[in-house]
C-alpha cells in the first residue's frame, strides 16, 4: 500500500488497500468487509456513521484519513426542474454538474475533469485549458452531491460535463466500477453513458474494459472542417473513429450515439447531412442533435428552429432514431 499522508480520502483506496489497511493495523478481517461496505455502498461520509465499527478503531481511522467531499458554491434551478451546480473541491478547482429529474428518474451530468485540455473551438471549458483531472472520487461525488440534493438516488450517469473523458480514462474507468459493483452502487452498465471526443488508444481500451454506453461528439463529418472545430480530430480522425466503433456490437444492450451540435453556415448543410449519412452507415446508432446557444467571445451561432427540423428530417429519411436536444 503507498504511504498516508494525513487527511488522504480514505475512498481513494481499492478494496485491496483497505484490506492491507485493516491487517496492518490489527483489526480482524471482517472490518474490511464493513468498511467497503460503509464507504463505496452506504455512501456515509464520517467514521461516526460506521455503528458496527469500534470506536478506537473509527478514531485511528480519523487521525489518517478524511472524506474530501465537494463544497457547493452555487446552485442554478431551471424551469424544468434541473440543478446546474458549481462544486469545489479541497484544492479550489470547481466543476459543474447537472442534476436532471425525468418522471422519477434522476439523470447526473459528471465532469471528469477541471477544465479540458482539447480546445473545441465551441466549448467555454476549453478555452480556458486544463487544470486537472479528477479523481474517481470526485467524480462519484457529484452523483452523490446530486442525489443527497434530490433526496433520491440518481438512477443514470452521463459523462458528459466538463472534461475529456478518455484523458482521464483511468479515473473514468474506477468511477463506472464504483458505480456498477457489487460493492459499490451495483448498477447496470446501461445506466451509464460516456462521451468522448475521440482519443488515440483510449478509446478502444475503453471500449474493451467497459460496458457502459459511447456517446461519440462528431460536430461535423468532414475532417478539414472537424478539424477547424474539434483539434482532437488531428490526433484520431472522426473517419478513424466510425472505424473501430464497426467492431463493436451496438445492436443488443450496449447503446452507440453521435452527437453533433448544428451551427449556423458551418455543419447544416445538406453537404453535411449526406457525409454524416455515408460516414455511419450500417452502425446500430443513435444521432442527436443539439442546439447552440450563443456563448461570450465564441463567433459561432446556432440555427433556427427550421433549419434544425429540415436537418432532422433529411436525416431521419436515412438514419433511425434521431433525436434534437437542448445542450
Ligand atoms: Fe469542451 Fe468537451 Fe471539447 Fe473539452 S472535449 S473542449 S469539455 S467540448
Amino acid at each position: 500500500m503507498n504511504p498516508r499522508t494525513k487527511s488522504q480520502d480514505i475512498r481513494d483506496l481499492s478494496q485491496n488497500d483497505i484490506r492491507e489497511l485493516v491487517a496492518e493495523l490489527g483489526q480482524p478481517a471482517f472490518r474490511a468487509k464493513q468498511l467497503i461496505e460503509w464507504v463505496f455502498e452506504k455512501n456515509v461520509c464520517s467514521f461516526d456513521d460506521m455503528t458496527n465499527i469500534p470506536k478506537a478503531f473509527r478514531e485511528q481511522l480519523k487521525e489518517a484519513f478524511a472524506f474530501d467531499t465537494p463544497t457547493e458554491l452555487t446552485k442554478q434551478v431551471s424551469k424544468d426542474g434541473s440543478r446546474k451546480y458549481l462544486l469545489e473541491y479541497h484544492d479550489g478547482v470547481s466543476v459543474e454538474t447537472v442534476g436532471m429529474p425525468r418522471r422519477n428518474k434522476l439523470s447526473v451530468c459528471v465532469s471528469t475533469q477541471a477544465g479540458c485540455g482539447m480546445g473545441c473551438a465551441f466549448c467555454a471549458t476549453g478555452l480556458n485549458g486544463l487544470k486537472r483531472s479528477l479523481t474517481a472520487q470526485e467524480i462519484v461525488d457529484q452523483v452523490l452531491h446530486v442525489s443527497n440534493d434530490f433526496g433520491e438516488r440518481a438512477t443514470s450517469v452521463v459523462f458528459m460535463g466538463q472534461g475529456e473523458p478518455m484523458d482521464n480514462l483511468d479515473n473514468v474507468l474506477r468511477a463506472t466500477e464504483i458505480l456498477t459493483a457489487d460493492y459499490g452502487w451495483a448498477w447496470s452498465p446501461k445506466r451509464i453513458t460516456v462521451s468522448s471526443v475521440g482519443v488515440k488508444n483510449k478509446l478502444k481500451r475503453f471500449l474493451e474494459e467497459s460496458d457502459c454506453h459511447v456517446a461519440i461528439s462528431m460536430h461535423d463529418p468532414i475532417p478539414s472542417e472537424r478539424a477547424e472545430l474539434m483539434p482532437a480530430e488531428r490526433g484520431m480522425g472522426i473517419e478513424q473513429v466510425v472505424e473501430l466503433l464497426r467492431n463493436y456490437d451496438f445492436s443488443h444492450q450496449r447503446r452507440l450515439s453521435f452527437e453533433y451540435i448544428v451551427f449556423k453556415g458551418v455543419n447544416d448543410s445538406m453537404q453535411h447531412a449526406k457525409a454524416i449519412i455515408k460516414l455511419v452507415k450500417g452502425l446500430d446508432c443513435r444521432f442527436n442533435l443539439i442546439r447552440f446557444h450563443q456563448i461570450p467571445d465564441i463567433p459561432l451561432q446556432g440555427v433556427d428552429d427550421e433549419k434544425m427540423e429540415q436537418f432532422r428530417d433529411y436525416l431521419t429519411q436515412h438514419l433511425s432514431l434521431i433525436h434534437i436536444s437542448e445542450p
